[in-house]
């Protein structure tokens, strides 16, 4: 059991109510809002959000890129964006491990203590959940465990069986 175990915690609810530092914004690759995830962030952060997406030139499948908050209680949006499923065969894994891990690395260069995730590529983009939550609880932990920030980090579930689910792929990745 690695001691960054308790860093990680599941929370039920809408990721745009958070008072962290910052939240992760499943986005897609124009950055300009959609559905899902990404329209509840665009519309609770007001129009400002989409004036500062419109200068980052977009985002490739497996980065991120960093907005400031507006009218969140986030002090940052990290966006990015998740591979959309083709059946597993198209470097899907790796591309949304990378999505973990450039957020966290975007977290840390602005020293955020504590960063909100929701389940990346889940919703439209198909992910099938069990898998993709392997990937986010490994990748976040192992990323925990080279770096001191963030601090804490947060999965944000929507519903609470999806909580459920990452309830137990953390409690079995704390025993392994
Ligand atoms: P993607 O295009 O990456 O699949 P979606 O927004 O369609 O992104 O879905 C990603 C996940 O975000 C889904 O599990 C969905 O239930 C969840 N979700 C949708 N709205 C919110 C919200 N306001 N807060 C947290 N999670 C949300």
């Amino acid at each position: 059991m690695s001691e960054v175990g308790s860093r990680i915690s599941v929370h039920t609810g809408d990721i745009t109510k958070l008072a962290v530092d910052a939240i992760v914004n499943a986005a897609n690759s124009s950055l300009l809002g959609g559905g899902g995830v990404d329209g509840a962030i665009h519309r609770a952060a007001g129009p400002e959000l989409e004036v500062e997406c419109r200068m980052l030139n977009g985002c490739k499948t497996g980065d991120a890129k960093l907005t400031k908050g507006y009218r969140l209680p986030a002090r940052y949006i990290i966006h990015t964006v998740g591979p959309v499923w083709q059946g597993g065969g198209k470097g899907e894994a790796e591309l949304l491990a990378s999505c973990y891990r450039r957020s966290l690395e975007l977290a840390a260069g602005r020293e955020c203590r504590t960063v909100a995730f929701p389940a990346i590529s889940t919703g439209v983009y198909r992910y099938p959940k069990d898998e993709a939550t392997a990937i986010a609880v490994a990748t976040v932990d192992a990323f925990m465990e080279k770096n001191t920030a963030p601090e804490a980090v947060i999965f944000c579930c929507f519903d609470e069986q999806t909580a459920e689910l990452y309830r137990q792929v953390v409690a079995a990745h704390r025993g392994a």
